[in-house]
Parts: C-alpha cells; sequence; structure tokens
C-alpha cells in the first residue's frame, strides 16, 4: 500500500464510524479512525435498537455483549392526558426478520464500548481517540487529511474517507454539502436515571401525548430508565433542566426513591437529510447524513445501516473485485429509507408534541375513530424496498430484506455462511451446512417461486432465479466500467 497509511480514513469514533470500522475489519480492509474527543460521549442519547441494527451489530462481533444487558418492553403506548390509548404497537419481544428481538432497550455509551471492545479485537490501534481532524484535501487517487494528535499535528493518507462525525460533521461542511430541511424541530430534555426499585416502573414505553406536557417514559438497558420531556413555547432550556422543574416533572410518575437521576440534556430534534452523501472520495455516513427525530428510534440504528451498506462496497472497490461507481448506489439506496424512517418519526411526533388543546381533541377523536373502524396501525409500517442500485430489477423479492434464519440448535445463519455474498440454491439446501436452514430457506424459495437466490453482503436480496444468471449479473453490477484494483 505505497503512499497510503490506510484503504479507508474513518473521521468519528461513534456507532457508526466504529461499525464500519468493524465491518471493513472483518473483510480485510485497513482501516484507521479518527476520534476527536478522549472518550465515549457520555449523554444520554440512543435507548432503541431494532433487530436489523442488532444483526449488524452481530457482525461487527458486538452483538452479545449488548443483548447481556438489554431489556425488552412489553408494549409501546401512545397515550392521551387522561391515560386513554390512542395507539399502540406490542409483539416487539418476539424476534424480528433480522433474527434478533424487534425492539431492544440499550443504554447508547455500553453499546459503543461493546463495538469498540469488537474493533480493537479485530484492528489493534485502528481506533485513536483525541485525535481531531482540522481538513482534509482530496486527489485523483486518494485524500490527505490533518490532524491535532496528543503526539502533535499528524497527517493521514487514505483511498477513501468517511464523514461519521456527527450532525455537525465538519467533513460535510468542508465538503460544502447543504442539508435538507424536513420540517421538525422540537426543544426537549432527556433526563436518564439510575434505577434503584424496579417494580415501581412502567413495564411499557410510553408517549404521553399530554399538550400541557408531552412526554416519553421508555426503558434502557439493564438498571436505566427514561425520561423526555418537552419544552415548551416560553420556557428556556436552563430553567426546564434545573433540579427543581425536574423533580416537578417526574412527580407524577411517583418513583422518588426509586431512582436517581445520572445525567439530563436538552437535545433539539430535528429531521434533515444531506443533499448529497458522496462527494468523490469522500462519503458521509450516519447523523452526518441525516438526522431524525427519535420517537420511532431509528437514528443510530440508520447509521448501522449506512454502515453495512457502504462496508461490502468499500471493500469490493479496494480488493479490486468492484468498480468504484458501485459507491453511486449508497445515497440511491439508502435516501428512501431514510425518507420513510424520517416520516414515521415525523408522524409520531406531530402526534406527541402537539401542545393546543382543541388540536389534540381532534387527534384523540380521529384515532377514537380509526379504533372503532379497527383501523389503527399494530406496528410500525414496513420500510421499502431498495428499488434502485446494485439490484437485479424486476425477480421476485428483488431489494426486499433477507432473513436471518435461526436453526433448530439456535445457531444463526450469518455466523455459518459468513460475511461476503450468499448464492443460495434449492439444490444445495441438503448440504450439512445449510441443514439447519433448510425449512426456513425452502420457505423463501417457494414464497418467491425461485430455484435460487443472490443476497448481498448487507442482506439486501440482489436477485432470485436460476442460479447461473444470478452469478452473471451480480458479477456485471460490481463492474460495471473495468474494475481496477486500487494500486497497491
Ligand atoms: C435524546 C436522543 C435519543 C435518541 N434515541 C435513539 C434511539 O432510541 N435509537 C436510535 O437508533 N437512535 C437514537 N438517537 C440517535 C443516535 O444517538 C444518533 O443517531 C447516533 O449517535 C449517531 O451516531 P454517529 O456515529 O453517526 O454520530 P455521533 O454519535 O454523533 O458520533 C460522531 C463522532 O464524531 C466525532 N467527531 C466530530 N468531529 C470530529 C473531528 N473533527 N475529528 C474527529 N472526530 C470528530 C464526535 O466526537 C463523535 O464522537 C437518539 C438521539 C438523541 C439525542
Amino acid at each position: 500500500m505505497a503512499g497510503f497509511d490506510c484503504d479507508v480514513l474513518i473521521i468519528g469514533g461513534g456507532p457508526t464510524g466504529v461499525t464500519l470500522a468493524a465491518l471493513l475489519a472483518k473483510r480485510g480492509v485497513s482501516v484507521f479512525v479518527a476520534e476527536k474527543e478522549a472518550d465515549i460521549f457520555p449523554l444520554p442519547r440512543a435507548a432503541h435498537i431494532d433487530h436489523e441494527g442488532m444483526r449488524i451489530l452481530q457482525e461487527a462481533g458486538a452483538a452479545e455483549a449488548v443483548m447481556a444487558t438489554s431489556r425488552r418492553a412489553d408494549r409501546y403506548e401512545f397515550r392521551n392526558a387522561c391515560g386513554r390509548e390512542l395507539m399502540a404497537f406490542s409483539g416487539a419481544t418476539g424476534n424480528g426478520p433480522g433474527g434478533w428481538p424487534i425492539a431492544n432497550m440499550i443504554h447508547q455509551p455500553s453499546v459503543e464500548a461493546a463495538l469498540r471492545a469488537s474493533l480493537a479485537a479485530r484492528a489493534p490501534g485502528a481506533l485513536r481517540s483525541g485525535w481531531e481532524m482540522l481538513s482534509f484535501a482530496e486527489d485523483s487517487d486518494g485524500v490527505t487529511a490533518q490532524f491535532a494528535a496528543p503526539e502533535g499535528e499528524r497527517t493521514i493518507r487514505a483511498r477513501w474517507l468517511v464523514g461519521a462525525d456527527g450532525a455537525r460533521s465538519p467533513v460535510r461542511k468542508a465538503c460544502g454539502i447543504a442539508f435538507e430541511d424536513l420540517g421538525f424541530e422540537e426543544p426537549w430534555l432527556v433526563v436518564d436515571v439510575l434505577v434503584d426499585d424496579p417494580s415501581r416502573l412502567p413495564t411499557a414505553n410510553l408517549q404521553i401525548c399530554d399538550p400541557a406536557r408531552p412526554t416519553t417514559c421508555v426503558l434502557m438497558g439493564e438498571g436505566r430508565h427514561r425520561w423526555e420531556f418537552m419544552i415548551l413555547p416560553g420556557e428556556t432550556p436552563e430553567e426546564m433542566s434545573s433540579d427543581a422543574a425536574v423533580a416537578r416533572m417526574l412527580a407524577p410518575w411517583q418513583v422518588e426513591g426509586a431512582v436517581r437521576i445520572e445525567r439530563k440534556a436538552v437535545y433539539t430534534f430535528r429531521a434533515r437529510i444531506a443533499q448529497h452523501w458522496r462527494k468523490g472520495r469522500v462519503l458521509l455516513a450516519g447523523d452526518a447524513a441525516h438526522q431524525t427525530p427519535p420517537f420511532a428510534g431509528q437514528g443510530m440504528c440508520s447509521g448501522l445501516r449506512d454502515a453495512a451498506n457502504l462496508a461490502w462496497k468499500l471493500a469490493a472497490i479496494t480488493k479490486g473485485e468492484a468498480d468504484e461507481t458501485l459507491l453511486d448506489t449508497y445515497q440511491p439506496e439508502r435516501a428512501p429509507n431514510l425518507r420513510a424512517t424520517i416520516d414515521m418519526a415525523i408522524m409520531m411526533g406531530k402526534m406527541v408534541c402537539t401542545t393546543s388543546r382543541f388540536g389534540a381533541a381532534v387527534r384523540d377523536a380521529k384515532f377514537a375513530l380509526a379504533r372503532a373502524l379497527g383501523k389503527l396501525p399494530d406496528g410500525p409500517p414496513a420500510y421499502p424496498p431498495l428499488d434502485k442500485g446494485a439490484i437485479l430489477p424486476g425477480s421476485p423479492g428483488t431489494g426486499s430484506y433477507f432473513p436471518q434464519v435461526i436453526g433448530a440448535d439456535g445457531a444463526r445463519l450469518d455466523d455459518v455462511l459468513g460475511p461476503e455474498e450468499w448464492l443460495i440454491r434449492r439444490a444445495d439446501l441438503a448440504e450439512s451446512r445449510l441443514a439447519a436452514f433448510a425449512a426456513g430457506l425452502t420457505d423463501w424459495l417457494d414464497r418467491h417461486g425461485a430455484e435460487a437466490v443472490l443476497v448481498r453482503p448487507d442482506r439486501y436480496v440482489f436477485g432470485s432465479g436460476d442460479a447461473e444468471t444470478l452469478a452473471r449479473a451480480w458479477q456485471a453490477a460490481m463492474a460495471r466500467r473495468n474494475p481496477r484494483p486500487d494500486s497497491r
């Protein structure tokens, strides 16, 4: 790798950056993660991760550690000011298509610690704390970035640079990329507590749609719980975060003596999406590329999906197995999924954040009518499948999310088949390594009337049909132009 310090330089050691690094390291790609802070960001943020996010953590080597301290809520309820249920989702404790429980309540710094431990095992020394990126310049072969590091000023040269540097992303700003504002901006106070007496706390996740004080109350990882209180017009973040104000807002929950406040912070919940996610050899991922209000618990999960989408593409390109135009599929594949996620979060947010009594009464009446007509959703809507990008258009199941089948002995399909693409043929299902999964895989092939399926490394379906056609189409998709190994 003459003249290069690494294949991929990642700016930002949050969950997106470290996951991407762990996925790349698993594929043998050399990575360097520069994180400006000395330690993991300690303030309250993500409390929920979905089954698909857990599957990505599985590949990143952190799932078991995260599951060991995560919890499941029996329901997700939206209640009005009188405590009447407006809408509720249940069944989150069962496994989703990702092969992990549908909703897992977590403590983000613990998830990040598990990811960092996995990265340190796969690529010792790849994450450098206290390294702040100051600037970078791109040329035709790579990117050169300058850092203020504990050792003094340092320079790193890489083939590709990924800005996973959060909502304020210096990388995005340096590229001159603007956000599209999707029209949601509300300040909320977030209060995390340590739990001494769990028997006095709700077992469901709750959205209290009370116009006098919209409030969220959710489980977190073991030993923790969270409240979020909307800051109303005329109130200031300072007065609302005072001990007296927090005690006043917690009083109706009657948890005095059962919990101790660990942290509190004010956040402005926003919905924004970057207009471009790639500029030459620079890519954006996670909060650097998009932000969503947290009502659907999807911000970090979305960053993990970005990492899963980018990892196999960057690996294939740096190994000379695909042309770099493959990266042009990143934003067209991910952005529709993000828009659907953000739309759902805004729908939930608007339902919760109504502060007019009249508006709340109208909302309550609408939900009562929908309930009477049996038209209430019983779960969050499914996200759209990929409809463009590195897929074989038109075959049954193309672009859909391929389930992780679990064997009778508890074995997980991904652990057995590994991180690359899979060409699964009906004829091969009797093979010993596939036998435990044969029923689930046959079911998928039957439902799609296919003899074979080609599953991409991020577990979206490339296409289905006969195996030879799929293999040829996959090669063609990887080599749109003549692939050229990055010169080493
Ligand atoms: C109150 C709240 C609740 C939430 N709840 C959920 C939830 O339940 N589920 C969910 O999925 N998501 C949730 N989220 C969103 C989630 O926390 C974020 O989406 C996630 O942290 C984004 O990860 P990231 O790695 O992209 O960015 P970040 O976590 O922001 O990491 C970016 C990193 O880049 C570093 N950096 C910045 N500039 C530089 C530089 N110049 N040089 C080097 N390093 C730099 C930063 O120090 C930081 O460590 C919530 C967020 C909030 C605020």
